[in-house]
């Protein structure tokens, strides 16, 4: 309950943020003769620059802030708001010269003036950013020369759209306005040295080491790290951080991993990567002594939020069975005595990462397992195929309301087995899931 509450100050703390610097420009003086659709094409104007720079904000991984959600709701908010903020500073032109004629001379070529440039060609990025992450994936652009696009752009797109406001300045003619703006500005310069500057030299002061790298099953390597001079975070079971390996925190080369050793032996830290592309592939070649970097806890992804349950179902699908190991692990340290049912799917037996010890877990806790196999050997007696409801129906008691769910796999997976338990009348608040995509 106290990050449902949590959760509604920050929507609330969000929505202050964004509206604010627009009853600022209503405040006091305005400028003559603008009409209600001249204004309103200005509120959608500000409206959208104080939403760009809360996008820092919200991507610049508050921990406090990012808690009551989980990193990929944040990131989720982040994506569907941009759809908002493109609308709004699409329509602040379009309005404009539909309602003003006499803009459509300021736009031309030999009329543009350099703040009417900057403005234009800050729409131009914006719609650029939009097309490049939305589709990134149909349009093969690799994720690394993604992100450095993205960040670059987002910033200069920001800049511009301030010194288009600067330069227009109708709106921000008296101090106190003025003063507004530059507080959202220089918030924004602070926030890109905090996250470009500090943030990174804090990292570097607490570095960890690699210890070894052992093979698993499913093409995944285990990594072993230890911190090297402190005492390394504290994390809940479940959770991940960012890793950074072969390059300095100042670097934007950091990669998600979920966290797979117990959060009840927080001496080190294990990750078990599942081979994929470059960063992945290179991972079993991590020799012992190799410095890395840890951004982190991150994640609302843990049975510790829900603690009170009567037991828990997890659903895992491949490399998705990382985060769900660590909190079988920690429930086994913590020698917890409920129940516990583990649904886990792959294509065979030989591709099941950790299968052996998820079969001595069984041992140390009151565990089920049920291996789904979509391509299993001719002997295989067990659950074949996908994840479905009638599976879930065959495992799950009568109590299966009163459990909390935590699902993670691929994307398809987790909507599905969603829809699924959801059917069967588990309550969407039970249902947990991390996605290993944010983009
Ligand atoms: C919260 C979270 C936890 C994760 N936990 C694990 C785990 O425990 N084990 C595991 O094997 N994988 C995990 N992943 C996935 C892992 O981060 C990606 O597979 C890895 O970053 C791919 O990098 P690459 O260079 O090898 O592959 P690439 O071929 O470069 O990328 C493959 C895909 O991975 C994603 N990706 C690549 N780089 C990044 C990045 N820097 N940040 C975010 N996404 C990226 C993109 O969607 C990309 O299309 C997790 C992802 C997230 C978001």
């Amino acid at each position: 309950m106290k990050y449902f509450y949590w959760g509604l100050f920050w929507i609330a703390v969000y929505l202050a943020l964004v509206i604010s610097p627009c009853l600022v420009l209503f405040y006091g003086q305005m400028p003559g003769g603008s009409g209600f659709w001249w204004d309103f094409s200005m509120v959608l104007g500000f409206a959208a620059t104080s939403m760009m720079a809360i996008m820092f904000f919200l991507t610049a991984r508050f921990k406090r802030a990012a808690l009551p959600f989980g990193v990929d709701i944040i990131y989720y908010f982040h994506k569907q708001i941009s759809l908002l903020l493109l609308l709004f500073v699409v329509a602040h032109p379009l309005i404009l010269v539909v309602s003003e004629p006499v803009v459509i001379e300021m736009l031309k070529p030999g009329m543009l003036n350099r703040y009417m440039a900057a403005g234009v060609v800050s729409l131009i990025m914006i719609i650029f950013i939009m097309i490049s992450s939305l589709w990134r994936k149909q349009l093969n652009i690799h994720y690394d020369n993604w992100r450095y696009v993205h960040v670059f752009l987002s910033a200069s797109a920001f800049i511009l759209a301030l010194i288009h406001i600067e330069g227009v300045g109708n709106y921000i003619a008296t101090p106190e306005k003025h003063l507004a703006w530059g507080a959202i500005m220089g918030s924004c310069l602070l926030l890109i040295i905090y996250v470009r500057l500090i943030k990174p030299v804090a990292l570097l002061k607490r570095p960890y080491e690699v210890v070894k790298v052992t093979e698993e099953r499913g093409s995944a390597y285990t990594l072993d790290i230890i911190p090297v001079g402190h005492s390394g975070i504290h994390f809940m079971a479940g959770q991940f951080v960012w890793l950074t390996m072969w390059s300095m925190p100042f670097s934007m080369r950091e990669h998600p991993f979920s966290i797979a050793s117990s959060a009840e032996q927080q001496d080190g830290l294990s990750f078990t990567i599942k081979e994929l592309g470059d960063f992945t592939s290179r991972v079993k070649k991590a020799p012992s002594g190799l410095r890395v970097y840890v951004d982190g806890p991150y994640g609302a992804f843990s049975f510790d939020r829900h603690s009170a349950a009567p037991g828990f179902v997890f659903i895992a699908g491949g490399i998705g069975i990382a985060p769900i190991m660590c909190m079988l692990r920690t429930l086994a340290d913590r020698k917890d005595k409920r129940r516990h049912i583990l649904f886990f799917a792959g294509a065979n037996l030989d591709r099941l990462t950790f299968y052996e010890e998820l079969i001595e877990l069984k041992n140390k806790l009151s565990l089920e397992i049920v291996f789904v196999l979509e391509k299993p050997d001719p002997d295989w007696q067990g659950e074949t195929g996908f994840l479905t409801g009638a599976i879930f129906n065959r495992y799950l008691s009568v109590t299966k309301h009163e459990l909390e769910y935590f699902i993670c796999g691929p994307v398809p997976m987790i909507q599905l087995t969603e829809k699924e338990l959801h059917k069967l009348g588990i309550p969407l608040h039970h249902l947990h899931s991390e996605l290993f995509d944010f983009v």
